[in-house]
């Protein structure tokens, strides 16, 4: 054996190589093996020498011997290297697999040839290359992939026509949980949903996470709907949070594939539609299923809120005044800034259409912005010309959760010049009952830049009395639709004398908004409301007009 590794450079060299090192004869039989060969394939040296290479190589490599054999040209030199880039298989004694690279040397010995093979184990440089892939295309919170895989898969379901649905779930109450419990509280909602939705889909397509809150699967059943169900419930179950149970709000949406969807992709944009929409209809989730009629809707408002976002940036907005009079005598006493928006395109949009979708699509702050400083631009103009005279400016509730709402609304002040006492800031009763503990904050910092504040639509949404007791509300807003149903529908009258009873008895005013004629506004009078709004006075008009109006104090409307 020495002899014939007196043609190869020294033993002691591959002796202390870390590859394995094999020299094999022209029979593919194992004549000298090194000690890296026990650690690498599993067999002894001494049980190695004088097998079939066969043992440790697949049939591949013995052919590709017999090749690098046949056209070896000793005047050519060198060697061959093998499974660089895309690694052969060798085998190790107890029949597992093992990536490797291979080097070939020949050399003549006595006539015979000989090939020394290098052999380098490539297991922990894939496993690093796998987890590098791994980390780019999941997420190391929990553990799912990233959408690619996901539409990939739609992808191939849809070419070959099979019937797969994509399922999106948006956990809407994430973000709230982050803030109450802190990030480490959030992180483990985001696992055990994560976990929860491996567990019920398991067999069926990849769950994703495909950003922040938002996740997907794919599924091949049927009843996609109900596997959506299975899903809402699963995520909105309780999930344990030291002494607390925490839950999130969720919304899904259902696409299932057919010829109208061109790509994967497409297919889960349209289930994030679907739960998107179902969001914006249903503050608590649930299952919505896309439809074309959707589709169609869906395609109008994305239209709308390209124009508005344009419209708000470009000062495309206007302002209508309404006034407010004072239920005794109708002397004006301020008016309510309404805005108004008129398309090239689409013409007049209601506010009640393009409010909701501005605070849908992140839109509302930069409004609200424009309101607040054209509003009290014109108050502080009224301030100039010595009208007493209050401005009430809405805001919404998305507008109540901005960080930064409380310097703005001091900048928009300041930038006036406009007095603090002025201003009147309308907030629907349903805003502030949101989430109470966060809106006590947040009216008192507001309360304390001087500004009043009114709850509207007041008797319309849930608040609770003990919450009301704390906020620092100056008036109540009676909502139209009592208002409209007085004095001749008695369940109306009753509610509308119990909210008065009740603004005097934490000592705020009230205010009836929706006036229309002359029997609501004495009826209202009588019952001790403090001021009156609506078409009987005045309907919103342009700010000169108002000015005029308040001017001359011309509204003569006597109850
Ligand atoms: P709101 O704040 O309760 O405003 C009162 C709404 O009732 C206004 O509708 C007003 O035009 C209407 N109204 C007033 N008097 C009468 C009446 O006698 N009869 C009837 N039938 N309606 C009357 P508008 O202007 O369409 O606004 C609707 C809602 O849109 C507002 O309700 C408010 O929630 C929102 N909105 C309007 N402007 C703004 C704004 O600048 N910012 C925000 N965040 N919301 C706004
Ligand atoms: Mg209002
Ligand atoms: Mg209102």
């Amino acid at each position: 054996m020495t002899d014939i590794l007196a043609g190869v450079a020294s033993v002691s060299i591959l002796e202390t190589l870390v590859d394995a090192v094999l020299i094999v004869d022209e029979d593919h039989r194992i004549v000298w093996a090194n000690g890296s060969c026990e650690r690498l394939f599993g067999w002894r040296r001494d049980e190695l020498v004088g097998r079939d290479m066969g043992v440790i190589a697949p049939l591949s490599a013995t052919e590709q011997l017999d090749g690098f054999l046949a056209a070896f040209r000793p005047e050519m030199g060198g060697g061959r290297v093998l499974g660089v880039g895309r690694p052969l298989e060798a085998e190790r004694k107890d029949g597992s697999r093992l990536p490797v690279e291979v080097g070939l040397a020949m050399f003549e010995e006595d006539g015979r040839r000989y090939v020394t093979g290098f052999i380098r184990d490539m297991s922990e440089r894939l496993a690093a290359e796998e987890k590098l892939r791994h980390l780019a295309t999941h997420d190391p919170l929990t553990g799912l992939a990233n959408a690619d895989p996901l539409v990939e898969a739609a992808d191939r379901a849809l070419t070959a026509g099979t019937t797969v649905s994509v399922v999106a779930v948006i956990l809407a109450g994430l973000y709230h949980i982050g803030e109450r419990h802190g990030r480490a509280a959030a992180r483990h909602v985001l696992r055990t949903v994560s976990r929860r939705m491996g567990t019920m889909m398991t067999g069926d397509g990849p769950v994703a996470r495909v950003d922040g809150a938002f996740f997907a699967v794919l599924t091949t059943d049927p009843a996609a709907e109900t596997v959506a169900a299975r899903l809402w419930t699963d995520v909105t179950s309780p999930i344990p949070w030291g002494a607390e149970d925490l839950r999130l709000v969720a919304s899904v949406g259902v696409a299932r594939a057919d010829e109208s969807f061109s790509s994967g992709e497409a297919l889960m944009v349209a289930a994030y539609g679907a739960a998107n929409d179902g969001l914006a209809h249903n503050r608590r989730g649930g299952v919505s299923v896309f439809t074309s009629e959707l589709g169609r809707r869906l395609e109008h408002e994305a239209q709308v809120e390209e124009r508005l976002r344009a419209a708000v940036a470009a000062g495309g907005l206007s302002l209508m005044m309404q006034a407010k009079v004072r239920a005794t005598d109708g002397r004006i006493l301020g008016a309510e800034a309404l805005v108004r928006w008129t398309d090239d395109l689409l013409g007049p949009v209601p506010p009640s259409e393009f409010i909701p979708l501005a605070e849908r699509t992140g839109i509302i702050p930069d409004l609200t912005a424009w309101v607040m400083h054209r509003s009290l631009a014109e108050a502080a103009d009224w301030q100039r010309s010595g009208l007493d005279l209050r401005v009430a400016v809405n805001l919404s509730a998305v507008d109540l959760r901005q960080p930064h709402l409380i310097a703005d609304v001091r900048a928009a002040i300041a930038a006036s010049g406009c007095e603090p006492a002025r201003v009147i800031v309308e907030l629907t009763e349903s805003a502030v009952a949101e989430d109470p503990d966060e809106a006590v904050t947040r009216l008192r910092a507001l309360k304390d830049l001087g500004v009043s504040l009114s709850l509207d639509d007041f008797g319309t949404g849930y608040s609770s009395l003990s919450y009301l007791r704390r906020f620092p509300i100056d008036t109540l807003k009676i909502d139209r639709s009592f208002v409209t149903d007085t004095p001749h529908d008695p369940d109306a009258v009753a509610i509308a004398r119990t909210i008065v009873a009740l603004a005097h008895s934490l000592g705020m005013s009230t205010v009836a908004e929706g006036v229309e004629n002359r029997a609501q506004a004495g009826f209202l009078r009588d019952l001790g409301v403090d001021v009156l709004q609506g078409y009987l006075y005045s309907r919103p008009v342009p700010p000169n007009q108002f000015r005029t109006l308040a001017m001359a104090d011309a509204i003569d409307v006597r109850p």
